[in-house]
């Protein structure tokens, strides 16, 4: 069956050793023992886990009684929303499992709606931290395959989801993904287009209220299984290249964002020169930005699920995979536009 195909196929892996060197030399500098038992996550395929985002414009009859039979929990435990202690969005609905333990994905049928998307569950920390509004305009400058923009829908409804993509075949996945999700009642709120996302702040300037910029980085655990190792390090010469292209990304969304708006940034890799180095340059030559701090009681209702990184001083926060709880990596910044 699909799973035990998953298994082997992820049994299977080889660690590209050039990737592994280099992660040891730059993390264990950067994160000291944090990197330890990041490590031993990311060399351990076996042991990840995953989230099941549900999609609540779907039926979702049956869904989350045979996913409590199967163990899974709700990582934002419902409370009533007159309450306020409410942390998250009322429909925001992600369950997690204590084991590796995966469902299958469901395949796309025309005129039907998936009821979940698997993902890895720090990834809802950047939508968290963005904090969509009712009617709010929205752009997910790269975007493909789509989870953080779908993770966007189900916080609230924007006035308009601008979700961008650069690469062709990423961006018809995209609008696959949106398809299978979305229903047509709620896709005139949907704007898809294929741009390059570092010209989209020249082109609608101060136009929205929030921005994601979700960059392309050197995703940690997908790199470390690169096939061979002259690909290796091919990606690590590519991986120089990445900061100055995030930085260019971050000042898209600075200038498409309105004054007053938000700007959050966000990477799955745990390499400070494409975290904090790229909001610290941006901020040192963008007039009129602020950092905002994560919400402080965001962090607290996650911190029994996610392990968040310890790095002085604190320009946004990492979420770090450790054993039992594999979320990350993940690292999510926050800006306002002043003016
Ligand atoms: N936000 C997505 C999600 O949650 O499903 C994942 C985004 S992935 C980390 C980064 C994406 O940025 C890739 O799909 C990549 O093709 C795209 N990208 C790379 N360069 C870009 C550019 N200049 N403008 C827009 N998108 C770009």
């Amino acid at each position: 069956n699909t799973h035990e195909a998953e298994c082997k196929s992820k049994a299977q892996k080889q660690v590209c050793k050039t990737v592994l060197k280099h992660f040891d030399a730059q993390y264990s500098e950067e994160l000291g023992e944090q990197w330890r038992s990041a490590r031993d996550v990311l060399l351990n395929p076996l042991s990840w886990q995953y989230g099941v985002l549900l999609n609540r414009f779907s039926d979702l009859t049956n869904l989350k009684q045979d996913l409590a039979e199967l163990g899974y929990t709700n990582l934002f435990p419902q409370t009533h929303p007159e309450s306020h202690s409410q942390t998250t969005p009322i429909h925001l609905q992600c369950f997690i499992h204590r084991d590796p333990v995966r469902i299958p994905t469901q395949i796309h049928h025309p005129g039907w709606l998936k009821q979940y998307y698997l993902l890895n569950a720090a990834s809802l920390l950047p939508v968290l931290s963005l904090n969509v509004k009712e009617g709010e305009h929205v752009l997910d400058l790269c975007a493909a395959p789509g989870g953080k923009s779908l993770a966007v829908l189900q916080t609230a409804t924007p006035g308009l989801l601008h979700c961008n993509e650069v690469d062709q075949h990423r961006h018809d996945w995209l609008l696959k993904t949106l398809e299978s999700y979305v229903p047509p009642a709620q896709q005139h709120l949907l704007s898809v287009t294929h741009l390059d996302g570092r010209s989209i702040g020249s082109m609608r300037p101060g136009a929205y209220d929030k921005v994601l910029v979700d960059a392309p980085c050197s995703n940690d655990r997908s790199w470390l299984y690169t096939p061979d190792t002259h690909q290796g390090e091919m990606w690590l010469k590519e991986r120089t290249q990445l900061p100055l292209l995030q930085k260019e990304l971050l000042c898209s969304a600075l200038a498409a964002v309105r004054p007053g708006g938000v700007v959050v940034y966000s990477t799955c890799t745990m390499s400070r020169a494409e975290n904090q180095s790229v909001v610290e340059a941006v901020l040192a030559s963008y007039q009129g930005v602020e950092l905002l701090e994560l919400e402080q009681h965001l962090i607290d209702s996650l911190s029994d699920h996610f392990c968040f990184a310890h790095f002085h001083p604190s320009v946004g926060q990492l979420v770090i995979p450790q054993k039992g709880k594999t979320w990350g990596p993940m690292y999510v910044s926050r800006l306002r536009r002043i003016y």
